[in-house]
């Protein structure tokens, strides 16, 4: 079985750990926008009558990387790879009409988690600034408040995970992921999840589905 799964859900929902578990537990690629992006930096798109040659001179530039060059970056690193878990794209309507065109999904997966769940995660997080661990001051709490457990360095709040700035990227989120969930509702193998729950149950959730639909 190498099934060909979609997970779908907000900043904060779980995507990267419960994507980690699906690649170990069930041998599949974990692939992200950012891995295809960097795995596929060369790759030649100069007949796409784009801006650069490369996805490589958008990356290098800073500047934001066009759809029709992302479709096409997925693509490539789904073409490689038997079954996968896919996490992070797509990001709006366009991009799921993309990936409609590109394979047939089996299994649609949504973690759904309450919008103050969601804000006091992500509000929470901490990171240490020299080792980059990861720490929450809730859920996760380092044993000396404000320090590192690994490595003795200080622990600071990323600027993008204020609340101003929580609040806007799950708005985005909301606005341009609405059209991708309606694309996909009537999938046969959509299945949302209840991400309200620890990792672990989340996990036993996300196997049973994966089971039932691939
Ligand atoms: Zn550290």
């Amino acid at each position: 079985m190498n099934p060909k799964i979609l997970i779908l859900g907000p900043p904060g929902a779980g995507k990267g750990t419960q994507s980690e578990r699906l690649a170990d537990d069930f041998g599949v690629e974990h692939v992200t926008t950012g891995d295809a992006l960097r795995a596929n930096k060369e790759m030649d798109i100069s007949d796409m009558d784009t801006e650069y040659d490369t996805p490589g001179e958008y990356m290098d530039r800073g500047d934001l990387v066009p759809d029709v060059v992302v479709d096409a970056m997925v693509g490539e690193a789904l073409s490689d790879v038997e079954g996968f878990v896919l996490d992070g794209y797509p990001r709006n309507g366009d991009q799921a009409e993309a990936l409609r065109e590109m394979t047939d999904l089996d299994v649609v997966l949504v973690l759904d988690v309450p919008e103050e769940e969601l804000v006091d995660r992500l509000t929470g997080r901490r990171v240490c600034e020299d080792c980059g661990t990861n720490y929450h001051v809730e859920f996760n709490r380092p044993e000396e408040e404000g320090v590192c457990d690994e490595c003795g360095g200080d622990l600071y709040q990323r600027e993008d995970d204020d609340e101003e700035s929580v609040r806007n990227r799950l708005s985005v989120y909301h606005d341009n992921t609405e059209p991708v969930l309606e694309l996909y509702a009537d999938h046969d193998g959509y299945v949302e999840i209840d991400g309200d729950q620890t990792p672990d149950e989340v996990w036993e959730d996300v196997r049973a589905a994966v089971e039932a639909e691939a």
